[in-house]
């Protein structure tokens, strides 16, 4: 992969880089008008199709690992190079980042950049990059969502093998994934941060039964996945045997970032809706306007937390979830009473929630979908616990069960 521009951790103002990074731009240009066609919904592909052959296409122009070491198959670029990227994507409307890949691309294989092994980086990046692999994020069980550190799902060493048995809920895309990043518990005798690995799970053995769940938009973008007997190879682990509680905060931080800055589940968006206005005649009335001014103005602040660096992810994340159920209600209420219909509404039905095209999709969709803002990537109330803790300083929750030997905490049967 070429490798024609230089490497710099520190964004700059210098002639010499400006010319770089717009000699940059044009390569992004150039590269999306050469592959507008993989990516039309004309080509009668499904979603996932048209992102695999995207991603490819991406990844061999050399603009799939922008901001990898090179040694990684990346181009070692700093910042400014992948914003720049974004920018030109949006710029075109191209939304294909989330299209099925988003949990490998911004989740799983930068903790795994960061944090595996040289043999894991080397079995995983390039296919996970290029789109061959598609990954899904084995962490929510019943009993353990926001107290995540209360998982159950147990591996245990059987000769040059894990063992899994357990149960994960909620996960997004485990029909159609390859691998898994999984949290298991591996030593129950310690309190319960500590006896928790990070494993890779191959999803397509015997021991794996995925489940889809219906949700009420009328998709099924979640599964349970039951584990009885799934092996994984012995040293699949990423960071190292119980060191899979900082492994899980760090795949969690890109989680929340990636969610702040956009990527994953999008709010109805609001030139979409101020369409909406003007088709229903809506527009000159004051309380409409007030909505409309407080969308717009979500929007802009939301770009302009994300120009912040060393921003607290959970910051964006919750405007970010609080833009997605202003745009559900303030849409309900103009779309009434199409918003409430399935069938035969102003959008129609191509691609459920996709909102980047014309034909996209209901906005009953969307206007369902909205409540899983708050819940995905952690629910409002722990980002503000961790706001709270983390950036204010404010005491910690009470946690009686913190230094017991997770095997003594006490457990619903
Ligand atoms: C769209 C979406 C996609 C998801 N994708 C995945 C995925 O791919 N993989 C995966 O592993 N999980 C996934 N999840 C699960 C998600 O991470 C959990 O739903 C979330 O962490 C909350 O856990 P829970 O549902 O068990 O709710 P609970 O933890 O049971 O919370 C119930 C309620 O109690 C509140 N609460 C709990 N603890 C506290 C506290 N300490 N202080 C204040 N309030 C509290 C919560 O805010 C919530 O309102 C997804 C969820 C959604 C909605």
């Amino acid at each position: 992969m070429a490798n024609t521009l230089p490497v710099s951790d520190e964004p700059s103002s210098h002639p010499v880089h400006d010319r770089e990074l717009e000699a940059f731009r044009t390569e992004v240009r150039d590269f999306l008008d050469r592959v507008r066609e993989l990516t039309s919904h004309a080509s009668g592909r499904s979603t996932l199709e048209r992102g695999r052959a995207y991603l490819a296409a991406r990844f061999d122009a050399g603009l799939g690992a922008i901001d990898y070491p090179v040694e990684n198959g990346g181009r070692g670029l700093d910042r400014r190079y992948t914003e720049a990227f974004r920018a030109e994507v949006s710029s075109r409307g191209f939304d294909l980042h989330a299209s099925g890949f988003g949990i490998g691309l911004d989740m799983c294989l930068p903790t795994i950049r960061d944090q595996g092994s040289e043999d894991l980086r080397a079995r995983f990046l390039r296919p996970g990059l290029r789109g061959d692999d598609v990954w899904c994020q084995l962490y929510s069980e019943p009993g353990a969502g926001s107290d995540l550190a209360g998982l159950t799902t147990r591996a245990v060493r059987d000769g040059d093998e894990w063992v899994v048995t357990g149960q994960k809920v909620w996960t997004t895309g485990a029909n159609y994934a390859d691998f898994g990043i999984l949290l298991a518990r591996t030593d129950w005798d310690v309190p319960k941060h500590a006896g928790i690995s990070m494993l890779v799970l191959p999803m397509r053995q015997p021991g794996v039964e995925v489940r889809p769940l219906n949700q009420m938009t009328g998709v099924a973008h979640f599964n349970e996945v039951f584990m009885d007997g799934a092996r994984i190879p012995a040293d699949w682990v990423v960071g190292g045997e119980g060191d899979g509680w900082r492994m899980a905060v760090a795949l969690l931080a890109h989680e929340r970032s990636s969610i702040g800055s956009g990527g994953g589940r999008q709010p109805i968006p609001t030139d979409r809706i101020i369409d909406l206005a003007r088709s229903a005649g809506r527009t000159a009335g004051p309380l409409v306007r007030q909505d409309l001014a407080r969308l717009v103005t979500g929007t802009r602040i939301i770009q302009w937390l994300n120009l912040r660096q060393g921003i607290h992810p959970s910051i964006p994340k919750l405007w970010r979830s609080a833009q997605g159920r202003l745009a559900s209600q303030v849409t309900s209420g103009l779309a009434f009473p199409g918003g409430a219909a399935w069938l035969g509404d102003p959008m129609g039905t191509t691609e459920p929630g996709d909102f980047t095209s014309a034909d996209g999709s209901h906005w009953s969709y969307g206007i369902c979908d909205s409540r899983a803002h708050s819940l995905g990537g952690g629910t409002d109330e722990v980002q503000k616990n961790t706001l709270g803790e983390r950036v204010l300083g404010l005491p910690r929750e009470p946690a009686p069960d913190r230094g017991l030997p997770f095997s003594q905490v006490p457990k619903n049967a």
